[in-house]
């Protein structure tokens, strides 16, 4: 039997031509050379059966396992949800630690492993997706399988001493260690895997202090996931004059687009525009921040104070500094269409992308790759998105510091074309090049062992 790709991820495209960055790579790359793509049905049912079920066949064939309504909360909402992505976005005082998250997480990584033990050949390369399914390389190797497995981390890994919150923070280092590739977004990702085991007796360090391997074999690598760049400039140039954006917008446009989480630091943001609307002199260009919000898990607790929290905000600062023709803050709380945003990025002067933890951030690269070349925007970027090690022409701001980020958006207002030109060739070059077939690439050629 030849090699096959598997990919597992939590959520899995049902549509026959399926959009969005990951997706549609993930969908390239299977459909160039064939393979399984595995991932929940999506809708809890009352007994999940014991069996992988085959949703399409195409050039490559989708299959799906169900999941209870008790897992949907426990494993789905508990623990990926409420503990793992605080805890991996800096945020371990909004765990929601529960025993029975921890076993709902574990009985379905186990069922899961059931069936990809009976359904893997030797010869397959197993790729899985995200902090959903960590446990699952060190179960399917307990079951016998022996075909290589590689893990791809959307999100931050955590510092050492936020682990330590975790229950099942001695877990974690047998499950990291059982990939043959811990794939990470950022060098400083691989550094805080290699502090995970800096006292392990079965981890090898080179000279310069770099983990080289685990007993296993493994070492963490850093694969900084890109976007279809050139698709989407492309988009944004056809898009250019699609949306009109008059209202009571200032004469700038300054652009917010994230999920409605707290890990995107919304709240921050506000008061960081509010602070450059503070020491905005009368006459310079009245800015407009317009922050597309759309919500998201707004059935996990900790999602639901952020909503009420920003609309606050939000007020205070249009009450203090809104004109008759001129509100200051904009706030949308829906989804946004690829299409309709392609053209508000290409529309904007500045993006603000200052997030308090993020794995990488795909707004900054998509702003970058939407922009006119002859007339570019500047992006503001947070220390603290995956973006930062890449994009390193972005004016890069503390997002905590609201004086330092009210100061970069009255720089990025008033910065000379010819340095706004420079950075963003710089930004496009890396945007362009580090894409996501570079990506998918990089990652797979890791997993046969030949990149
Ligand atoms: N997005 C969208 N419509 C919206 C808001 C966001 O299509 O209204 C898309 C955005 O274009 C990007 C993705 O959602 O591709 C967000 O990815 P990112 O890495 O920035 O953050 P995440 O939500 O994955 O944490």
């Amino acid at each position: 039997m030849t090699a096959r790709l598997i990919v597992v991820s939590n959520r899995i495209p049902t549509e026959a031509e399926p959009s969005g960055g990951l997706v549609v790579a993930l969908h390239d790359c299977l459909t160039a050379q064939g393979g399984v793509w595995i991932g929940t049905s999506g809708t809890p049912v009352k007994t999940p059966e014991p069996e992988l079920r085959q949703i399409a066949e195409g050039a490559y064939t989708r299959m799906v396992f169900d999941i209870s309504e008790d897992e949907h909360e426990g494993y789905y909402l508990g623990y990926a949800n409420s503990v793992l992505w605080p805890l991996f976005h800096r945020r371990a005082d909004l765990m929601h630690v529960q025993p029975e998250y921890a076993d709902h997480y574990m009985a379905v990584n186990t069922r899961l492993a059931d069936m990809l033990a009976d359904f893997a050949q030797p010869d397959d390369l197993l790729w899985i997706h995200d902090y959903h399914f960590l446990p699952l390389a060190a179960l399917l190797q307990e079951r016998g399988v022996t075909c290589r497995i590689g893990f791809f981390l959307h999100i931050p890994f955590p510092v050492v001493s936020d682990i330590l919150a975790l229950p099942q923070a001695n877990d974690l280092k047998d499950w990291v260690a059982a990939y043959d590739v811990f794939g990470v977004q950022t060098e400083g990702d691989v550094a805080r895997v290699m502090a995970h085991y800096r006292d392990d007796p079965d981890a090898t360090f080179d000279t310069q202090g770099r983990m080289v391997a685990l007993e296993d074999g493994v070492a963490p690598r850093h694969f900084p996931i890109g976007i279809d760049a050139q698709d989407f400039a492309a988009l944004a140039l056809a898009q250019a004059d699609a949306v009109p954006l008059a209202m009571t917008l200032g004469q700038k446009l300054v652009l917010g687009v994230d999920r409605l989480d707290y890990s995107k630091g919304l709240v921050h943001r506000f008061d960081g525009f509010a602070a450059y609307l503070e020491a905005r002199a009368p006459d310079t260009p009245k800015a407009t921040l317009l922050q597309i919000a759309p919500p998201s898990r707004e059935d996990v607790d900790a999602y639901k104070d952020i909503r009420t929290e920003l609309e606050q905000a939000a007020g205070m600062i249009n009450g203090a500094h809104a004109e008759l023709d001129w509100t200051p803050i904009r706030y949308i709380r829906r989804n946004v269409e690829r299409d309709t945003l392609a053209s508000v990025y290409r529309r904007a002067d500045v993006a603000m992308v200052t997030p308090l933890a993020d794995g990488m951030n795909l707004v900054a690269k998509e702003f970058v790759a939407a922009q006119d070349p002859d007339d570019p925007g500047v992006l503001i970027l947070s220390h603290f998105a995956g973006a930062a090690e890449q994009l390193t022409d972005a004016l890069m701001v503390n997002p905590y510091d609201a004086a330092e980020v009210g100061e970069a958006v009255q720089t990025a207002l008033t910065m000379p074309l010819a340095e706004r030109k420079a950075r963003h060739a710089r930004l496009l070059e890396n945007v362009m090049t580090e894409n996501i077939a570079w990506w998918t690439r990089s990652y797979l050629g890791a997993l046969r062992g030949t990149g």
